[in-house]
């Protein structure tokens, strides 16, 4: 059974701040910058009903495409994307740690 997007990315980040407290502070506050500032992201997208630009199907940017509350937007997927987010992502068992 998978888990959603949004607690997978809840998930992944929660890790990264768990790495941040062990890490030199140099290090430690570039990590804890990129987690508050997708964590902002996810706050402003993350089922949520709103607007969010996005490609139609001819390829087109279209700034007005509407996603519901149980939907998610293409910046959540992008975002997950690049934490190594696979569609149909089993939930973590402890130990699990993202790479
Ligand atoms: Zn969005």
């Amino acid at each position: 059974m998978g888990v959603d997007i949004v607690s997978w990315l809840d998930w992944v980040i929660s890790e990264r701040e768990d790495a941040a407290a062990k890490a030199q502070e140099s290090e430690a506050s570039v990590i804890m910058r990129r987690c508050v500032a997708d964590r902002m992201i996810i706050d402003l997208h993350g089922y949520r009903a709103h607007s969010c630009p996005t490609y139609d199907c001819d390829g087109d940017l279209s700034e007005h495409a509407r996603f519901y509350d149980h939907e998610v937007c293409p910046v959540v997927q992008q975002l997950a994307n690049g934490y190594g987010w696979t569609a149909g992502q089993t939930p973590p068992i402890e130990g699990d740690r993202v790479t």
